[in-house]
């Protein structure tokens, strides 16, 4: 039998070796050419090519050190953050936000611009339009690109929105696409799960974490899995629709046209629609906050339903993945810790014992307005070059 090697094309080399200093970068912050010869065992000519060829496209740039070290002062190289800025835009049911950051991720916060969702797709787009050019005019550096963050089925085929459930004047649009036509900077269209599965791993609750699941259980509820190391998409980029799957087939009608999915008992704005309707008012989620914080609130029943519902999702992720992680992101139910607890102590219920006995339950920590950042910039690195795992 004779062996085969593996012959790699030395253009694809250098992308993967330009790929590996990116990442080292992304997660460490500033370095030397010394300790990226150091940390990535390749050759000093190696390293300075590719340093050399990511400074010329932008991706990084080169800062004197903060305390030179005794002898020949290096520069450092790290994201660019100076030189370089990249939009996150979120699309939400309620309110969209657009930011600007750096390569390294960081938000420029006063240059946060929020507006309330328009009523039409060509409302939306143009008010999009607007902020992204504003934004763009204010800050320094050259535009990489813009991540558009939605909670919708996406096909990655055409980047089009198939269907959002919570937010119809989506459905059948390509916003990234559009954008795009009008700004003239690159833009990506992003599930929000997807993305805030990327934001997590970066900066959040399951950093250098390869086997982790969140839900996002705020207006929908989604799921985004990372599954060694990669992202499960499905064939056409649409799995984790675990809100849809139908748990009382005479329950609460949901978005989607069907009734009594998970995601009508298991999410922020379902504990808003239950306390609603038993004191038979309209709440918004502040009012349900003074409320929750109160003793003997009187909702502990609904507290409970969300509670278990959410579990109930929670226990089928880590049945069916064997996550290290389940990562809870809510901007109303999760906030506290009791309720959080409440989740674990169904999980446990419901859940497999010996796969839950190495699994932790936690908080995200990183935004959707993060998670549109982290999504572009994985896609700008995507782009410039690939790694073997991402395929
Ligand atoms: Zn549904």
């Amino acid at each position: 039998m004779t062996a085969r090697t593996i012959r790699v094309e030395p253009a694809l080399l250098r992308k993967i070796n330009e790929r590996r200093l990116l990442e080292y970068l992304q997660m460490n912050g500033p370095a030397s050419r010394a300790m990226l010869r150091r940390r990535s065992g390749l050759t000093a000519p190696t390293v300075s090519k590719a340093i050399d060829s990511l400074l010329e496209r932008g991706l990084l740039e080169e800062v004197d050190p903060e305390q030179p070290a005794l002898g020949r002062p290096g520069k450092l190289v790290r994201m660019a953050t100076t030189s370089a800025m990249i939009v996150g835009v979120l699309i939400d049911v309620r309110r969209c936000t657009v930011v600007v950051a750096g390569m390294d991720g960081r938000i420029a916060d006063d240059h946060t611009r929020r507006f309330a969702t328009p009523d039409s797709y060509a409302a939306l787009l143009a008010a999009i339009e607007m902020e992204c050019r504003q934004v763009l005019a204010e800050s320094p550096g050259t535009a990489h690109g813009v991540g558009v963050v939605v909670n919708a089925l996406i096909t990655t085929q055409e980047h089009r929105v198939a269907s959002c459930a919570n937010l119809h004047i989506l459905d059948g649009h390509t916003p990234a696409h559009d954008l795009e036509s009008r700004i003239d900077v690159p833009c990506r269209l992003l599930k929000a799960t997807a993305a805030l599965c990327l934001s997590e791993r970066a900066a959040g609750a399951a950093v250098g974490c390869d086997d982790f699941a969140l839900l996002d259980m705020t207006t929908g509820l989604g799921l985004g899995v990372i599954s060694g190391g990669t992202l499960v998409k499905g064939r056409s980029g649409m799995a984790g629709e675990i809100g849809h799957v139908v748990v009382d087939p005479e329950g609460s009608p949901c978005g989607c046209g069907n009734r009594g999915c998970l995601e009508t008992l298991a999410t922020d704005a379902a504990l808003l629609r239950l306390m609603s309707t038993r004191i038979g008012r309209e709440i918004d989620a502040e009012e349900a906050r003074r409320l929750l914080a109160q003793p003997d609130h009187g909702f502990a029943a609904d507290v409970d339903t969300v509670a278990r519902h959410v579990a109930l999702a929670a226990s089928m992720v880590v049945n069916v993945f064997n996550p290290a992680r389940v990562v809870i992101h809510s901007d109303l139910f999760a906030e506290d810790e009791q309720r959080l607890a409440a989740i674990r102590t169904w999980l446990e219920r419901l859940g497999l014992a010996a796969i839950l006995a190495d699994c932790t339950l936690q908080r995200s920590r990183t935004s959707k307005e993060q998670a549109a950042v982290s999504g572009i910039i994985h896609e700008l690195t995507h782009a410039w070059a690939p790694s073997f795992r991402d395929g």
